[in-house]
């Protein structure tokens, strides 16, 4: 797709709600999110063109295409994806893949061909620069979205009404745009984060891992495996992970614990090390990547936001990077439309923090706990066998053992949860225990609203409207006080009654009050008589006396 360039003037030409700083993933995704509210804003992005050499995340999980079901976008990305759940579901573990298959997981990232009653759309296999390229397509066609393609952010000042930034293109002409906001999606080199004066905290790894991109005609003729998204390759020699990109002749590697120089000076030794050597190779790209666990000391700054890599890095085991921001850029977007409308408060606004903070933090400990057992390490694992069948049975066994919640973790993907946000009222309840594995569906206050298919691709969540949802599963409860309410008149809010047998069992209460990302934000028997405070704390507008719910 051609992108539209915006000079100096188009930006002066309306006032701007939101500035988003940063078009990758994360970006696109907080200007949809907002400019599907109607909130106006301008991305600003340098990269004119995507380029396709650094695929980078490859997985888009389920609940990040829950977010793009809601956007109506969901059959666009799988329109757009080369690689199909009927062609391969799978994560394959061999020797190399000429060679020997030690064994393998279906389902992996909860791609499934079939819908499923936990979520409303399945996992997609896809690189990201095709999301980029369908995020892009879809805010171009958002009036109230201007995509400012090569213009870089410079810095920034800020007080109570507005923040001014610099901004700067290629042929170094500038401008200083105002906004009431802005959102730091620039990444890992965040200059927004700088500006603000928030550092990450964590650690970094020492070992260098090297990445390709390549094309290899033939190569899919001559695996010796059944095909899959990745090829988790073990062996000594080279030990490593690739994929195919399409479904012609590219590909993506990933050799571990390689020195830059050495991989560049010869990438082609290592990939031959997983493939073997019977077809060619022309290596395309190739870059280095050291693992990084790291989190924003704060994730706000007065009228200033950070989303995405620029708050949070996590190693890219269990797929989890591009997903956890696309996570932030919703929970900031709806919560800024909501303020920006005159529905929300500032406590909304600071839930941000206090809600996503908390999910990055998981996700880096799961992404670390995943890296302790790479193809390296699988490689040389002690296993006390007499001949090579029983070795590779035994090995099979401890690979399913030890790598099951890098390609299995709806526990994480579905079941985080806000439990410590000011906007959420904890009816005080016991949690499910959290299992990165197992995802427990449950309504408590905080959760994701679990999922049930309603009829054949209708799901509970299309029931929802665009602000909050009073759910209601038995339409003898009585909801009379929602009558009187003068905050239904100011906060968007549709009653929706649904009537399934086994919903009240399975939802746990006959009312939920169901927020604009899904996720339950009060869940009851009756509607109190003061339903306005009750909404009014949700949307962080004051604080709630619990002794009258
Ligand atoms: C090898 C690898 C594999 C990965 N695999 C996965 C995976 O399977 N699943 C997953 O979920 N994640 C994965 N990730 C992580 C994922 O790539 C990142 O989390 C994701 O790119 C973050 O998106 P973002 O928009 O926050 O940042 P970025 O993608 O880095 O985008 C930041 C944008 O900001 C722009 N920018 C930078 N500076 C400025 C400035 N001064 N002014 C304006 N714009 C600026 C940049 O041009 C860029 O477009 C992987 C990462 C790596 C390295």
């Amino acid at each position: 797709m051609t992108t539209r360039s915006f000079n100096k003037d188009d930006f002066f030409s309306e006032p701007i709600e939101v500035l988003v700083v940063g078009g990758g993933p994360v970006g696109l995704s907080a200007a949809i999110e907002l400019g599907l509210r109607g909130i106006k804003c301008v991305v600003v992005e340098p990269r004119k063109e995507i380029s396709k050499l650094r695929p980078r995340a490859k997985t888009t999980n389920a609940r990040s295409m829950e977010h793009f079901r809601r956007w109506n976008i969901a059959k666009d990305i799988r329109n757009a994806a080369a690689l199909t759940p009927e062609w391969s579901q799978e994560v394959s573990f061999c020797t190399s893949l000429t060679g020997r298959e030690i064994t393998r997981f279906d389902e992996a990232w909860a791609i499934t061909a079939s819908p499923r009653e936990l979520y409303a759309e399945p996992g997609q296999s896809i690189p990201q620069y095709t999301i980029e390229e369908v995020l892009r397509e879809q805010v171009s066609k958002l009036e109230t979205v201007r995509f400012a393609a090569g213009w870089n952010f410079v810095r920034l000042s800020q007080d109570n009404e507005k923040v001014i930034a610099r901004l700067q293109n290629e042929t170094n002409e500038t401008v200083s745009v105002e906004s009431k906001f802005l959102i730091g999606c620039d990444g890992a080199r965040s200059n927004v984060r700088k500006e603000i004066g928030v550092f990450y905290e964590g650690d970094v790894e020492t070992k260098a891992n090297f990445n390709g991109v390549f094309r290899a005609p033939g190569l899919a003729d001559v695996v010796s495996h059944n095909s899959a998204i990745q090829y988790w390759v073990v062996n000594n020699d080279a030990p490593g992970l690739m994929g195919r990109l399409d479904l012609k002749d590219t590909w993506w590697m990933m050799c571990l614990g390689v020195d830059p120089v050495e991989g560049n000076a010869n990438p082609e030794k290592y990939l031959h090390g997983m493939i073997g050597d019977k077809v060619p190779v022309e290596v395309l790209a190739t870059d280095d990547w050291s693992a990084r666990m790291l989190l924003a000391n704060h994730f706000q700054s007065g009228r200033v936001f950070l989303a995405g890599d620029a708050a949070h890095l996590n190693p890219p085991w269990g797929g989890l990077g591009f997903n956890t921001g696309l996570g932030d850029a919703v929970d900031i977007g709806w919560k800024l439309a909501a303020y920006l409308q005159g529905w929300g408060g500032e406590e909304l606004l600071e839930s941000y923090e206090l809600e996503r903070r908390p999910i990055s933090d998981r996700v880096i400990k799961t992404a670390t706990e995943n890296m302790k057992t790479l193809s390296s390490e699988l490689a040389s694992v002690p296993i006390n066998a007499n001949n090579k069948e029983v070795y590779y049975k035994k090995l099979g066994e401890y690979i399913q053992k030890t790598k099951k919640m890098e390609f299995h973790s709806l526990g994480l993907v579905l079941g985080y949860r806000y439990d410590h946000s000011p906007v959420i009222v904890d009816d005080g309840t016991t949690w499910p225990e959290e299992d990165v594995v197992h995802y427990q569906p449950t309504s408590h206050p905080g959760a994701r609203l679990p999922h049930t298919w309603l009829d054949i691709n209708h799901s509970i969540y299309d029931e929802l409207s665009e602000g909050f949802t009073l759910l209601r599963l038995d339409k003898s409860v009585d909801i009379s006080p929602l009558e009187n309410s003068s905050g239904k008149n100011k906060i968007p809010l549709k009653v929706v009654t649904i009537e399934k047998p086994g919903l009240i069992e399975k939802y746990e209460k006959p009312l939920l009050l169901v927020r604009p990302d899904q996720h339950v934000a009060w869940r009851g028997d009756k509607l109190t008589e003061d339903f306005d405070s009750l909404l009014n704390s949700v949307c962080g507008i004051k604080e709630l006396d619990k002794s009258k719910i």
